[in-house]
């Protein structure tokens, strides 16, 4: 066992984190949810990772937290003028991100590969892995039919009722050997502020994930404060599959391997029997709020 503490992120509230971690600590490493991956104007697209990458090297835009600092869409915009729309918002630097990395894929790199490519290129020393190497999709089952989860959020904004959440090609994943090895040696897992079904639900229905964090301390910080995400669609996802949407509920989904649940503080006091439930203040909105939880976080470590 070593000291290195591994993350496990989506595309939004962890790395909010993570951008706050980064200045607090240099010894940890990113497994990131590859399931939003999509191919958009033959380029591959991994918005978690690429959030990953702009949050750990400064270039996030900080206001909508997704996408590059400054970016320009004027790419995008000539497309639909050309008649062709992407169906997401991919901005000029961003694309600059997703044609290197489609490029090395071409190469015949794995996304294990070229992301580390990717990331080195951007400065960032910290190890990102993606959780598998295979394509995986979540796929929405709604009343109006099956689509993409970019489809559902980006090109429906999240309203057509939720039955049921598919991952398309799961059970061909695994855990890269690289991953495995960096999380057996590890000192404890941190599961960051992400949409529990559709962000940190992939990596662990991902083959060989589970066992490992079944013998680790793992610590969850809650994506919802009182009985609401702070944004996007875990409410809605976590209702349909049959959670309570409340911290409780988030608990529930890691009952097999949580030690420490780290809820608001603004959230009323309780106890669950299966895990530790702790406070802090979890709403990031500057570098500083998440550097204060980063540090809360390591005590807890
Ligand atoms: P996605 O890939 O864009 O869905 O991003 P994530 O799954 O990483 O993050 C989405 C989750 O982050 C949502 O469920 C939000 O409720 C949560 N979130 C966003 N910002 C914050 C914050 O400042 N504090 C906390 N506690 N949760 C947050």
């Amino acid at each position: 066992m070593n000291r290195t503490i591994a993350i496990l992120s989506g595309g939004t509230g962890t790395p909010k984190l993570l951008w706050g971690f980064k200045e607090v600590s240099d010894d940890f490493f990113v497994v990131v949810n590859t399931a939003e991956d999509v191919w958009v104007s033959g380029n591959k697209i991994c918005p978690d990772i690429d959030s990953v990458i702009y949050a750990l090297s400064d270039t996030i835009d900080t206001e909508k937290w997704w996408g590059a600092r400054e970016d320009s869409f004027v790419t995008h915009e000539r497309l639909k003028s050309l008649g062709f729309d992407e169906g997401m918002m991919i901005g000029d630097i961003d694309r600059a991100t997703h044609i290197l990395r489609s490029h090395l894929i071409r190469k015949g790199k794995d996304l294990l590969e070229a992301t580390r490519i990717l990331k080195s290129r951007f400065g960032v020393k910290q190890e990102i892995f993606p959780m598998c190497n295979e394509e995986v999709s979540t796929l929405i089952e709604t009343e109006s039919g099956t689509m993409h989860f970019q489809e559902f959020w980006v090109g429906r904004r999240g309203e057509p009722k939720v039955n049921n959440i598919i991952f398309k090609g799961i059970d061909e994943a695994k855990i890269p050997v690289e991953v495995k090895e960096f999380l057996e040696k590890c000192r404890a897992v941190i599961i960051g502020p992400s949409n529990p079904i559709t962000s940190i639900g992939p990596i662990i229905s991902v083959k060989g994930y589970k066992e490992i964090l079944e013998e680790k301390k793992v610590i969850v910080v809650s994506p919802i404060i009182g009985k609401n995400p702070v944004s996007g669609p875990a409410g809605k996802f976590m209702r349909s599959l049959g959670y309570e949407v409340s911290p409780a509920g988030v608990a529930e989904v890691y009952r097999d391997f949580i030690d420490v649940l780290v809820i608001d503080e603004r959230d009323s006091d309780y106890e669950l029997d299966f895990v530790e439930v702790v406070k802090a203040d979890t709403i990031m909105k500057k570098k500083e709020d998440a550097e204060n939880l980063s540090e809360f976080l390591l005590e807890l470590v």
